[in-house]
């Protein structure tokens, strides 16, 4: 394999493996200029990069959400809700790098400031008037599509959680 071959091969080796979600992994997939100066070469490593992207998105596909409870005061200081819908993209012995999915937590408590909800708008969103409006999201006045893309922004995070803060984590 000629040197330009086997560096393109790595290089999309390693941005398949690099991939944390099926839409990087799809853009990674879909982005590639094929076109290289040894088309017998090329036939060789797409058939053995398909294995690996095949591998990768079957993994990614097979992610766990979980719901996941933390301390108001880690939620806080990492400007996340206390209560979300997450995967686990790390571990590590002490850690999780988590992402939240943006997902309805049902927990009956508000997920940010886990107060108990009594409000059925509330309840249906799982988060309370006073902290919605607060991180940008009105349960009352706003249309539902509108609330979900607000719970989606609440939750767009990438976040090492200390294993010992998780209060609560159980498979959604
Ligand atoms: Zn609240």
């Amino acid at each position: 394999m000629p040197i330009t071959t086997l560096n393109k091969f790595l290089q999309i080796k390693g941005s398949i493996f690099a991939a944390t979600t099926l839409q990087e992994l799809q853009e990674v997939w879909s982005n590639q200029e094929w076109d290289m100066e040894h088309p017998n070469d090329l036939k060789l490593i797409q058939r053995e990069l398909e294995g690996f992207y095949n591998d990768k998105k079957q993994k990614l596909e097979n992610i766990k959400k979980y719901e996941v409870t933390i301390p108001r005061w880690l939620a806080n200081e990492k400007e996340i809700p206390s209560t979300f819908i997450g995967e686990v993209v790390r571990e590590t012995q002490k850690a999780y790098l988590m992402r939240g999915t943006g997902d309805i937590v049902q927990t009956g408590h508000c997920m940010i400031c886990n107060r108990e909800l009594t409000n059925p708008v509330s309840l249906k969103y799982g988060i309370g008037i006073q902290c919605g409006q607060h991180w940008g999201v009105d349960p009352e006045g706003e249309s539902h599509e509108e609330i979900l893309r607000g719970l989606k922004e609440i939750a767009n995070f990438e976040t090492w959680i200390p294993k010992s803060q998780i209060k609560h984590k159980e498979v959604k």
